[in-house]
């Protein structure tokens, strides 16, 4: 086994969500060879994977403007309108062209072959397109087959991305200094040889998904531990807009769930939210009810669950809608099901949960990020579209277009460069004496972690609490860095070491921002 094995590509694409997949695709037609990282051992585990309600497309009776109204809307007015229109305008005749055509995501439709558009909270159409509750599954499992088939892609999977190879941070070059910073590939660990490797790119796209598993309670899957945003940052990019983490009002509150979401879609249907004993309470608290926007609805549960000492309310469908519950929705059925939840007849409890990362690494109309030849698209980017708050089944749209438009702009301006010497990066040096990890003590710093974010940084904050949340996460950062520098690396360690710094740059926004605004609430 060669320990320092070293790969090269045109582009380098790390992750296999719906951004991932869609850059590689687009990529490779224009016979770039590309390689896609995936850090786990399924190639469709990712966020994509887990989505459930659906993806924005044009409704019956609806126009781009309509829909550039409610993205605004929801984004408290700091939503980038330059990249919402671009996401109006061109994001769902690119799903239909894309998803539906290309990949073939067979989006349900009804008798006479029309879409059946959902309803989603903020929207003022029906324009969800969906496969039931299980869209993301149902997307993500097309992609694969798809990319899978592709010549030109090379998939690594069960390798984590460690770092962003750039120069001349990386380089041993004193001469490097004068160039432009720019990023050449990455270090990446292989998961199973627990050995470290070299990927070299002329371009780089991050697109890495989300970091909601620095909170308690997250409806993200353990992958989305912030590992592009750490890199990103480490690697010196631009941030924007990290105090906005999105709470989704609704996860199922059951100690075997692991944050399972229950559908937003659901209160499209007519299902209403309720105290313990059965008082709807939306009512008081927006005039949209239980279709206000996420983050008026997850603080009215939070102010119910903290005023009445209870923690969870429940979310009633049985009582409010004459649809086919368990037609519509199935996989929900099937898991409140599994935990003697019956939902045709029981109301569910559920809690709120981080859910998603409105801000990210700051990219321009093509996903350009502030380093050269980096680029990045979807949740772990900010094109600025969800600006204070994400509008509902808009998130996979943005991260099919601009991992399109980031794979069209490097295709049509790649000539074969190769901005790196190879002779001049150092290949991945361990520590002289590698320590064995502790798995007692990683648990207890991902607990401080998350209890730190989930108490300090969560649904409604105040000065107070970000002050403490952040001197604890630095104090910790510090603890976890200097024990990354000495441990054999493995990915738990590095999960690790992109948790605690994902959690300060939310910490270190969230305090500079006094002001409260869509998802950064402020008491
Ligand atoms: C339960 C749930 C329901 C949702 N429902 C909807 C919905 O209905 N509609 C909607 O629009 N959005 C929804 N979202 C949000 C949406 O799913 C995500 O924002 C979107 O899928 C993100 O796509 P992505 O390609 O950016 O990242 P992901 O799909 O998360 O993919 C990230 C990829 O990066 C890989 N990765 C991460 N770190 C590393 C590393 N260090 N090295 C190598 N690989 C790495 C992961 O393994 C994964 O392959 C939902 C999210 C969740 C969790």
């Amino acid at each position: 086994m060669d320990d320092n094995k070293k790969h090269y590509c045109d582009v380098l694409v790390i992750g296999s969500g719906i951004a991932g997949l869609s850059a590689a695709m687009t990529a490779s037609e224009s016979g770039l060879d590309v390689i896609v990282l995936n850090k786990e051992t399924s190639l469709e585990e990712s966020n994509t994977f887990h989505a459930q309600g659906g993806i924005v497309g044009l409704g019956k009776d609806d126009s781009p403007q309509l829909l550039i109204n409610d993205v605004m809307e929801a984004g408290d007015g700091i939503s980038n309108l330059a990249a919402v229109t671009i996401l109006a305008s061109e994001g769902p005749s690119l799903v239909e062209e894309f998803l539906t055509k290309k990949v073939g995501v067979p989006f349900l439709r009804s008798g006479s072959g029309e879409f059946d558009f959902a309803q989603e909270a903020g929207h003022s159409r029906r324009r969800i397109l969906h496969f039931m509750d299980t869209t993301g599954k149902a997307i993500e499992e097309g992609l694969v087959e798809k990319a899978k088939n592709i010549q030109n892609i090379r998939f690594l999977k069960n390798f984590t991305a460690i770092d962003l190879l750039t120069i001349p941070h990386h380089s041993t070059n004193p001469l490097a200094l004068y160039k432009e910073p720019q990023c050449i590939g990455a270090y990446v660990l292989n998961n199973a040889t627990e050995k470290v490797e070299v990927i070299f790119s002329s371009y780089t796209v991050l697109a890495t998904g989300g970091l909601g598993r620095i909170y308690l309670h997250t409806t993200n899957p353990s992958c989305a531990t912030g590992d592009g945003f750490a890199m990103a940052y480490r690697a010196g990019a631009r941030f924007i807009n990290m105090e906005y983490i999105q709470f989704h009002p609704t996860s199922l509150f059951h100690k075997d769930a692991d944050g399972f979401l229950i559908s937003e879609a659901m209160r499209g249907e007519g299902a209403k939210l309720k105290t313990k004993d059965n008082v709807p309470f939306m009512d008081k608290y927006s005039p949209m009810g239980d279709l206000a926007p996420r983050d008026e609805v997850c603080r009215a549960i939070y102010e119910e669950m903290i005023g009445r000492g209870d923690s969870y309310v429940y979310l009633d469908i049985a009582s409010y809608t004459k649809i086919d519950i368990k037609k519509r929705f199935p996989a929900i059925y099937e898991k409140c099901l599994s935990l003697d939840i019956d939902i045709l007849n029981d109301s569910i409890p559920v809690v709120p949960a981080a859910h998603y990362s409105c801000g990210g690494v700051q990219v321009d109309s093509w996903g350009r990020t502030s380093l050269k030849n980096l680029f990045a698209a979807g949740e772990v980017s900010a094109t600025g579209i969800h600006g204070a708050n994400r509008l509902a089944s808009t998130s996979m749209l943005e991260g099919l277009l601009w991992g399109v438009r980031a794979a069209k702009h490097i295709a049509n301006h790649f000539e074969g460069e190769k901005p790196y010497q190879e002779s001049e990066i150092p290949l991945w040096q361990p520590p002289e004496k590698e320590e064995e990890v502790d798995p007692a003590l990683i648990q207890q710093d991902w607990l401080s972690i998350k209890s730190t974010m989930w108490n300090y940084v969560g649904i409604i904050r105040t000065i107070k609490r970000l002050e403490r949340g952040r001197a604890d996460l630095r104090y910790l950062k510090n603890r976890i860095d200097d024990f990354y520098r000495k441990a054999h690396l493995n990915p738990i360690v590095l999960n690790l070491r992109n948790g605690i710094q994902t959690a300060l740059i939310v910490a270190e926004a969230a305090f500079a921002n006094r002001n409260s605004r869509g998802a950064h609430f402020i008491k």
